[in-house]
C-alpha cells in the first residue's frame, strides 16, 4: 500500500529569525505538491514565529518531555508545543540518544506524551556503523522499535524515521538494497507491534538525503518520505527534495 509521503526537515540547533525567510519558498513548494506532506522542525524558540510566518506549513519540534508539567528545568511539554502551533514532535533522534543518554523507554514515553497532546510523533531509530559492520543492523533497529514504539500509535499519529547513525551529516548513505531491506524489516515489526495499523504508519529514511539522491531513496518500497537535516536549512536544497518525493 503506497502511503502519502512526508518530507520533514530537522533544523537541529541552527537558525535565527532571519532563517524563517526560507519558509516562503518551502511553503510554496508544499502548496504546489498537495499529494504529499511537508514539515519543518526548527529550534523551540522558532516554532511560534515559524507558524506565524508559514501558517499552511506543518511545524514541528525536535524533542518533547514525557511529563505533562512540573519541575523539569529547561524542558518543554507536549501541551506547550501544541499551544505554540506545533503539529509534530521528533523523539529519539540519535543525537539525543547519544548526547542525552535517552533510552528506548524514555523515547516511548515521549512519543506517548506527544500523541496524547494531539501531536504526531516521529520516532527515530538507526544502527551505528559498528553495529552494521557486525551484521546486527536489522536486529538493533528491531530492538529499538520493540522498546520505543508506543502501542497506541496509529497511521495519523505515529511516524518512524530510520536514520543510520553513520549516514547522518556524513554524505554517506546505505545502498538502495540495504535501505529496502531495513524498511521491509521495520514494516514487518510494525505489523507485529501494531497489527493492521502498522501498515498505515509512515517510515521515513533519514541520513544525508540531498537533492540528487532524494527521488531514488524515496522510490524504494516502504520508504514513505524523508527526514532531512542539513539539506533542510535552505529552500534551495529542500525544495528539490520535496520535488524528488513528488516524483518518487
Ligand atoms: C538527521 O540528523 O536527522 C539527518 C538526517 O541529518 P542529515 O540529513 O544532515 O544527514
Amino acid at each position: 500500500m503506497a502511503l502519502r509521503k512526508l518530507v520533514a526537515g530537522n533544523w537541529k540547533m541552527n537558525g535565527s529569525r532571519g532563517a524563517l525567510a526560507e519558509l516562503d519558498a518551502i511553503a510554496a513548494a508544499a502548496d504546489g505538491n498537495p499529494g504529499l506532506d511537508v514539515a519543518i522542525c526548527p529550534p523551540f524558540t522558532l516554532i511560534a514565529p515559524a507558524v506565524a510566518a508559514a501558517p499552511g506549513l506543518s511545524i514541528g519540534a525536535q524533542d518533547v518531555h514525557m511529563a505533562e508539567k512540573g519541575a523539569h528545568t529547561g524542558c518543554i511539554s507536549a501541551a506547550m508545543l501544541k499551544e505554540a502551533g506545533a503539529r509534530l514532535a521528533i523523539v529519539g533522534h540519535s543525537e539525543r540518544r547519544a548526547d542525552n543518554h535517552e533510552t528506548d523507554a524514555e523515547v516511548r514515553a515521549k512519543a506517548e506524551a506527544a500523541i496524547a497532546a494531539g501531536l504526531t510523533a516521529i520516532v527515530c531509530v538507526g544502527e551505528t556503523e559498528a553495529e552494521r559492520d557486525a551484521g546486527r543492523a536489522v536486529a538493533v533497529v528491531e530492538g529499538q522499535l520493540d522498546g520505543s514504539v508506543p502501542p497506541q500509535g496509529k497511521g495519523d499519529t505515529l511516524v518512524i524515521a530510520y536514520e543510520p547513525v553513520w549516514a547522518i551529516g556524513t554524505g554517506r548513505t546505505p545502498s538502495i538494497g540495504d535501505v529496502g531491506e531495513m524498511h521491509a524489516a521495520i514494516r514487518g515489526k510494525l505489523a507485529t507491534l501494531l497489527g493492521a495499523e502498522g501498515a498505515k504508519v509512515r517510515i521515513l529514511y533519514g541520513g544525508s538525503v540531498k537533492p540528487d539522491n532524494a527521488a531514488e531513496l524515496m522510490a524504494v518500497a516502504d520508504v514513505d518520505g524523508a527526514l532531512v537535516g542539513g539539506a533542510s536549512l535552505t529552500a534551495a536544497q529542500f525544495v528539490p527534495i520535496i520535488a524528488g518525493a513528488a516524483s518518487a
